[in-house]
Formats: structure tokens, sequence, C-alpha cells
């Protein structure tokens, strides 16, 4: 008779202690409603019940000879093989989820796979009748069958299976996932190998519930996965996720639900209620679709993977509806305007780069649907061009810069021009400014563009030309953003300086609107650029926020009255008074006034009345290329007026 084996006993109660933990840690942690969560906690559990049976094996072995022990010890040898023979395939279900791939499996594979575990199985199961796999001998030693070869060798190919699966969606596997699958596959085929080749070497279970733990930790544990503010899935990982849909070939709809007033609402709210929003928000997801479905890319940006196209425009409608109605966040009760995009993988969601593309594109001021899908979409495909229309016409200096010529009404004369960027792609034709400076402020370009604007205004100004004609300025359009840039009055007078040219003969003009939060930083680049000698308009006085206080904060040498506040004056009784209020009060404050959008004569007449100091708009010139422009100068004297 031996003794008992401690060294066993030790290495498979370790086995043991480690899969509790695991177990504990994966309910404490709730990782419990995703497929590879459930197939997860099996092997955990085979693992353990492995370790349990061996060590009652163990302890039972040196007394085999006492019937009692040696029921326990068949018994215990019986479960491990019924139990462990699953381990392998289900393991190779577990990597399947996690690349991805479980759905992507034909069904003449998903019975190939099947059906090798279910003849090794079996083989178990009627081992006590055939005693293929293992049988004792006239002393009760355990002896190895081919079945037990078959077993490993099964085995083996599903651990060969899983890695070839693995290296197939290598690219859609995060850094942490690839780490913890290799770590597992390592320490798993060494302690099999060793057990294999020596079998009193009983480390194999030790080995699995090893490398089982890490993967508890890299993949279950999904700490780097989970936006800490809503509880629900990051950016991070909707990168992987859908990477790896769309490598496995799935069909699903990515719906974006976009919340475009947040700014507004955190304005009314209080800042301190900002989280709440996505919370909120986030909540009432979490109660359409399961959790693990929900990505918050970006404050106030939803994206929600639904696999079934059916439930997918029903859901997006579900969304839709709660954003008729108020959310209540803390006290207030606000009302969120959301868009809601829905768009199929792989139809127009080709890589996961789309669809943050989609997530993060502004939805044009046009659209009056709150639920977006199919030609809705199509915005995005020519943004999309019209970004790569950009990025060509930086790099191949396709930009050409148009001039709209200004009048000075009391003088009846050409007073100047506003200079008016324009793109001629080579692919997309001509594509006006109104379509690519909002793209371009947003991806960067403007700095760029406004650069090549005004360097090509001062290379005019110094040939001389405008000056000889009698044109006093010119205008240069400049994006509020740029303005606010640190280091932006020295770069704006460099570039001049570089020109050497009289600075009075720029005048800058700036919409207000996007400012409007930060007069002071705004103010001082203005007065700072007007003490070099530049002078400023205010641009689009009308529209948006424009209001009196920045008229007044900021030292403007004149205020441009937008187009639509003339047309609206032809149109309307009420239009009329607010031109005429508009211009009375500019006047007060003793600033110039420059009217654009003249387009007749009805117009004009009604600006003569009014007496306002300078006129843009087609009656006098459409904006026209530098060349003609010479030419309408030099025949200045035809002038209408
Ligand atoms: P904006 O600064 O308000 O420029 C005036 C716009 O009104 C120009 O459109 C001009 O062609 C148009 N316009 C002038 N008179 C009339 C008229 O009588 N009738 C009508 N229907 N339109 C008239 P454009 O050239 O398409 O420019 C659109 C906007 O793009 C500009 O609006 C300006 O905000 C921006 N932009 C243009 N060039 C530049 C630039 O170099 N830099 C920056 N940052 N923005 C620019
Ligand atoms: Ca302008
Ligand atoms: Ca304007």
């Amino acid at each position: 008779m031996t003794d008992v084996n401690l060294l066993h006993i030790a290495l498979f109660s370790a086995a043991a202690i480690i899969c509790i933990t695991g177990l504990l840690f994966t309910v404490i942690q709730k990782r419990t409603d995703l497929v590879h969560n459930k197939i997860y906690i099996i092997l955990v559990g085979i693992v353990l019940l492995n370790s349990v049976s061996q060590i009652i094996r163990e302890f039972a072995q040196p007394f085999k000879q006492n019937d009692v022990y040696s029921l326990a010890m068949k018994i215990g040898d019986y479960s491990y093989f019924l139990f462990h023979t699953a381990l392998c395939p289900l393991f190779f279900l577990y990597v399947s989820c996690i690349c991805g791939a479980r759905n992507g499996l034909t069904l003449k594979r998903n019975i190939i796979y099947a059906s090798i575990f279910i003849v090794t199985e079996l083989l178990v199961i009627i081992n006590p009748l055939t005693h293929w796999v293992y049988h004792y001998d006239q002393n009760l030693t355990f002896v190895r069958g081919w079945g037990e070869y078959l077993i490993y060798f099964a085995a083996g190919f599903y651990l060969v299976y899983s890695i070839i699966m693995l290296l197939f969606t290598w690219s859609a596997l995060t850094a942490k996932r690839r780490v913890a699958l290799i770590y597992f596959f390592v320490v798993v085929v060494l302690g099999v190998s060793l057990q294999l080749i020596k079998s009193s070497l009983k480390v194999e279970l030790f080995a699995e519930a090893l490398a089982l733990l890490g993967v508890m930790i890299a993949i279950e544990s999904e700490d780097d996965r989970i936006d800490v503010d809503t509880g629900v899935y990051n950016r991070k990982a909707l990168q992987y996720d859908l990477s790896s849909y769309i490598v496995n070939k799935r069909r699903l709809t990515v719906i974006c639900v976009k919340i475009i007033n947040s700014d507004l609402v955190e304005h009314v709210t209080g800042s301190e209620n900002a989280d709440l929003l996505p919370l909120a928000v986030s909540g009432f997801l979490r109660q359409l679709v399961p959790r693990y479905c929900i990505y918050n890319t970006s404050p106030g940006t939803f994206i929600i993977t639904v696999f079934d196209s059916a439930k997918a425009l029903k859901t997006a409608h579900v969304i839709d509806h709660r954003f008729k109605r108020v959310w209540h966040i803390r006290d207030s009760d606000v009302l969120l305007n959301a868009v809601i995009m829905a768009a199929e993988v792989p139809d127009r969601i080709k890589t996961a780069s789309d669809a943050f593309y989609m997530a993060d594109s502004p939805v044009p001021a046009n659209k009056d649907k709150t639920i977006l899908t199919d030609k809705d979409l199509d915005y995005l495909m020519r943004r999309s061009a019209v970004e790569g229309a950009l990025a060509r016409g930086v790099d191949e200096g396709l930009f050409e810069v148009y001039y709209q010529p200004t009048y000075s009404l009391s003088e009846k004369r050409l007073h100047g021009a506003e200079a008016l960027v324009r793109l001629h792609d080579t692919i997309l034709g001509n594509i006006y400014p109104d379509e690519f400076i909002p793209i371009a402020e947003q991806n960067g370009l403007i700095d760029s563009i406004d650069d090549f604007v005004l360097r090509e205004v001062c290379s005019f100004i110094k040939s001389g030309v405008p000056a000889s004609f009698g044109i006093d300025c010119i205008n240069v359009n400049l994006s509020v953003l740029e303005c606010m840039q640190p280091g932006f009055v020295d770069h704006i007078n460099k570039v001049t300086d570089e020109y050497g040219i009289d600075k009075q003969m720029i005048n800058f003009e700036i919409t207000e609107s996007t400012a409007a939060g930060n007069y002071e930083l705004l103010s001082n680049v203005v007065a700072a650029l007007k003490k070099s000698g530049f002078h400023f308009s205010m641009d689009d006085y009308g529209t948006g926020y424009s209001n009196m206080r920045a008229i007044f904060m900021l030292d403007f040498d004149i205020v441009k009255i937008d187009k639509s506040i003339l047309w609206s004056a032809e149109e309307s009784e009420l239009g009329k008074i607010i031109l005429e209020s508009s211009v009375h009060m500019i006047k007060q404050m003793q600033r110039e006034i420059l009217v654009e959008g003249v387009e007749t004569q009805g117009q004009l007449d009604l600006l003569k009345a009014l007496s306002v100091d300078y006129l843009q708009g087609y009656f006098f010139s459409k904006p026209i290329p530098k060349k003609e422009f010479i030419e309408l100068i030099q025949n200045a004297e035809k002038l209408k007026g």
C-alpha cells in the first residue's frame, strides 16, 4: 500500500482554489450575461469539478483494496473523464466567441466540430462496458486504453483549430486579448504535454486553472472596455467589436443616437449635471437592448449594435419616441434633441471607421427627419468625398481666391472687395465654401486655407494694382476658432510683414456667433490686430447669436448686415422694421454699415434711402477671379450707382 500523494493533493487543491476565486470574481462583477461569460463559467466549473474528483481519487487510491475506496477512486476517474473531455471543445467555443466567429461558423462545420466531441464523450460514457478509454488491471492500477489517446487527439484538434481561428481574426483582437489567449495556450499545452509524457506528473488541471485565471484577468473583467461614467462600453470596445463582426462577416445594424443640443442643455442645467445626462440616456438604452450592445463613443453619442435587422428599425423608432418626451435631470425637465441613424454592416458600414465617421460627423442642418436611414445617410459619403477634395486641394494647390467688389454708396465708387475662396477639385469639380469651410473648420484644414487666402491677398496688394485703382481695402474672412488659437496675432503680423504691405489695406471679417462664449479672448485679439493697423468687420449681422454686446465689446469698424435681413425687408413690413432699426442702432454706435446680398434695383433704392455706407451683391458683381476683377476695376467708371 502506498501513502497519500501530498504533492498531488496540493496541486489539485491549488487548482480548485484558483477556480473558486475565478468563479467568485465573475459572479461578483456580474459578468454573466454574455455567451462567452457563460462558457467561461462552465469551463472553470469543469476544472473545479475535476480537481475535486481528483482529490477524492488521490485520497482513495492508497486504500483501493477496500471496496468502498476503490469505488470512490473509480467514480473519481470516471467523472474526471466525463467532464474533462468537454473542456477543449468548450474552449474552442469560447475562443470563437471572443474572436466574434461563433455565428460565422457554417452548419456543416458545426456538425463536424460537434460530432468529434460527441464521439469522444460517448467513448467515455460507455467505457465501464468497453474499457476502450482506460481500465484497471488486477492490482487496480489505472491503465490507459487507445480511447484516451483518441481523446487527447481530439483535444489537440480543438486547440489547433482555436489557434487557427485566433490567427484569422488576429487584427480584430485587443492586445490584451491576444496576450491572454496565447498565455492560455502555452500554459495548457505545457501542462497537458507534461502529463501526457509522464502520467504521474499531475499538473494538467493546475495548468488549466492557471490559464483560465489569466483569461479572467484579461478578458472576463472588461475594465478597459467600460466607460466609467455610463457603465456601457466605450469607443475602444466598439472599435474592436465592430472589427471582429466585420472580419467574421456578420450582418448587423449600427444605430447611432446623437444628441445635438447637449451643450445647450448643459448650459441650462449647469455643468455639474453634465454627467447625469448621458447616464439617464444610457439607463434608458439598457432597458431596451442588452448592456453589451451599447457603446458611448463621445459625450452625447451612443451606438447600439442590433443583429436582427427587423428589430433594428423598431428599436430606432422606440428611441426616437423616447426623445420626444422630457428627461428628468435632477430638478429640471429637459428636452433632448436627438438624431437616430441606422446603417447596415456591411452594406453601408464596411469598416469600424465608417461607424465612427457616422457618429462623429455633424448632422447637416437641413435634415428635418429625426431617424436617418439608407439614402438619408448619403451626406456622409459626400462629406467624406469633400474631405478628400480638401486634402487634395491643400496638397496640390487647387484653391483659388475670387474677389467680389464692394461699393461706397456716399462716394458712388468702387471701394474694395471681399476675398472668397473657391476649390476646383479634379474629381468633384467646383466646390463652394458654404460646403467645405465648415468641414475644414472641423478637420483643421481651415488654417491652411485661410493662410493661403491671406497670402494671395497680400501678394495682390503688394502688386500695387488695387491701390492704383483707388481700392481702399480687401476683406479677408477669418474663422473665429482660428483667431482664438495662441500665437494667432503674431502669425498674422508675420505673414503680412513678409509682404511688407500697408496693413490698413486688409479688413478682417469675423462672424461672432461661435465665439459667443469667449468675448474676452476675441476682443484681445481684435484689439491687438487693430493696433497693428488692420481693420475689422463683423460679418453676418442678424443671423445666429449676433448681438449688440458683441458690436460694443469687439472694436469693429464695419458691421456687415446679412443678406437675409435685406431680403426679408423687401418681403414684409416687419422685415423692413428690423432692417431700419438695425441700421439706426449701428449708426448710433458709430460703426459703418455694409449691406450684402444686393441683387435688385429695388433693394438698392431701399438702402439708398437708409444711407448705409457700403454695398455688396450680385447687382454689382458676383465673386470673380482676380484677372476679371482687375479688368473690372480698370473699367470702374462704368459702375452703376
Ligand atoms: P460670407 O462671408 O457671408 O460671404 C458672402 C457670401 O455671400 C459669398 O458666398 C458670396 O458669394 C455671397 N453673396 C454675395 N453677394 C450675394 C448676392 O447678391 N446674392 C447671393 N445669393 N449671394 C451673395 P460664398 O463665396 O459662397 O461664401 C460662403 C461663405 O464661406 C462666406 O460667407 C464665408 O463665411 C465663407 N468663406 C468664403 N471664403 C472664405 C475664406 O477664405 N475663409 C473663411 N474662413 N471663410 C470663407
Ligand atoms: Ca464674409
Ligand atoms: Ca456675410
